[in-house]
């Protein structure tokens, strides 16, 4: 049979009130044992005292819920224990059923691996229900629910489904002939083809945003030594996260801070100061700073409003359109209006805080313009990634294929792909590591 399993369903720790989640065959089992009295009515909190049916130990008084399968979140039958949020309860209410026959604790994700295996949700709504109690801004949050809500999901099954349509096609001209048209894919399917590919390769080419939305959207600070990209991080960051320094070179890594800019997860780093090296370490942390400046999705990059009319030529050449310009140390001189590199730049001062509540509007804005979600869902995952590209791939060998046969082999490869990121064809391969990084109870 079947195991039945339970875990605390909330966080660890004390709290008002936490929960124990029960699913599986035995799950009725554990509330008429524990509460001494027959199920209560499906879906509706009922009040019960709780014993260890050991020792007939009071445990608890707490509220008690019924979820017969198959309406419930795994589809198997679900009973949720809602008691007083202290360790002892929990581990009082966790050691009673333990002892109970056919009763074990559930893996990370378990829940939702056999919400999945009985087909309450795709693979990419499972997903979502991971993202989502990771996520910790409302942009990842608005992602992660849209996601869950089956938005990718569909889309990817709508694309599986135009496939399939073809293959039918492809599969007519290979059972039936026609002497006139000896190309691989026939002028019906072309099309259908060709505008799959560039759907797809319009959902790839989306510069990772729904990737960066989860992990973090990366804006690097750099100028020269001293300019103030420390003291500019830690004004931003509202705490001290850099070591801020009279000498020039001090930051000689990379420092990350995380922050919720407007809703958008952001990884603000503070880089080494642009200028020719002194030495090896320095001359490996400006290497550094290049190449996050080379990867990082905004650029800030901050001179001295001191030594104007001078622009360091080193900062000046990493400024494009992804750079906000800024003046820093606007305190000292009066700020003046001007544009560098072809941006406007911002006067600020990171010592008195001038200027940096319009910086923050600025970021948050470009921010915003690179990252929110327009209709099309974004998407989110490097396993979903590498599936889409397997599957532009087989379609473009299916587009060149000389017979028929080969190109109908190409696109059944190109539907397998779509279908294993929703979880449609068999993906128990992927189980494990996908359901392994989800939290307990869960
Ligand atoms: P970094 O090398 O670019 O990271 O520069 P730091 O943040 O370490 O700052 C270099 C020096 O400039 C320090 O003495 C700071 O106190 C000073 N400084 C930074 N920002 C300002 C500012 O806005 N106004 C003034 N007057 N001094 C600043």
């Amino acid at each position: 049979m079947i195991p039945t399993i339970f875990a605390p369903a909330t966080a660890p720790g004390r709290g008002g009130v936490a929960i124990v989640r029960v699913s599986g065959p035995r799950a009725g089992d554990a509330l008429t044992i524990l509460t001494g009295r027959s199920l209560p009515a499906p879906r509706t909190a009922a009040v019960a005292r709780l014993a260890d049916p050991r020792s007939g130990e009071f445990l608890d008084h707490g509220l008690v819920l019924w979820f017969p399968g198959p309406r419930s979140f795994t589809g198997e039958d679900v009973a949720e224990f809602h008691v007083h949020g202290g360790r002892a309860v929990v581990a009082g209410l966790i050691d009673a059923l333990s002892a109970l026959q056919g009763f074990r604790i559930a893996e990370p994700g378990e829940f939702s691996r056999r919400g999945f295996e009985n087909g309450k949700f795709d693979l990419t709504a499972a997903e979502a229900i991971a993202d989502l109690v990771d996520a910790e801004t409302s942009a990842q949050r608005r992602q992660a629910l849209r996601q869950m809500e089956g938005e990718l999901g569909r889309l990817y099954e709508d694309w599986r489904h135009r496939l399939t349509h073809a293959l039918a096609h492809l599969e007519a001209d290979i059972d039936f002939p026609d002497e006139d048209l000896p190309e691989g894919v026939s002028d019906q399917v072309r099309p259908v083809l060709e505008s799959l590919i560039a759907g797809l390769r319009a959902h790839l080419d989306d510069k990772r945003r729904g990737e960066r939305l989860r992990d973090g959207i990366h804006i690097a600070i750099l100028g020269a030594p001293n300019a103030g990209k420390s003291s500019l991080l830690n004004a931003l960051a509202r705490r001290e996260a850099a070591i801020v320094s009279e000498r020039a070179g001090t930051t000689r890594d990379v420092v990350e801070v995380h922050l919720d800019l407007g809703g958008y997860p952001v990884v603000l780093a503070d880089t080494a100061g642009l200028r020719e090296a002194a030495d090896e370490i320095e001359s490996e942390g400006i290497r550094r700073a290049l190449a996050r400046a080379a990867q990082a999705d905004l650029k800030l990059a901050v001179f001295d409003a001191t030594s104007l009319p001078d622009l360091d030529a080193q900062t000046l050449a990493v400024v494009d359109e992804d750079t906000l310009v800024v003046l820093n140390k606007c305190d000292r001189v009066a700020p003046p209006e001007m544009t560098v590199g072809g941006r406007v730049a911002l006067a600020v001062s990171a010592a008195t805080g001038n200027g940096l509540a319009e910086l923050i509007e600025r970021l948050t804005a470009e921010v915003a313009r690179r990252f929110e979600a327009p209709g099309v869902p974004a998407l989110t995952r490097a396993r979903h990634r590498s599936a889409l590209e397997e599957c532009v791939g087989s379609l473009e060998r299916a587009l060149s294929a000389l017979l028929p046969e080969l190109a109908a082999e190409d696109v059944r490869i190109a539907i397998r792909a779509l279908g294993r990121i929703t979880g449609r064809v068999d993906v128990e391969d992927l189980l494990d590591v996908i359901f392994r990084d989800f939290c307990i109870g869960k």
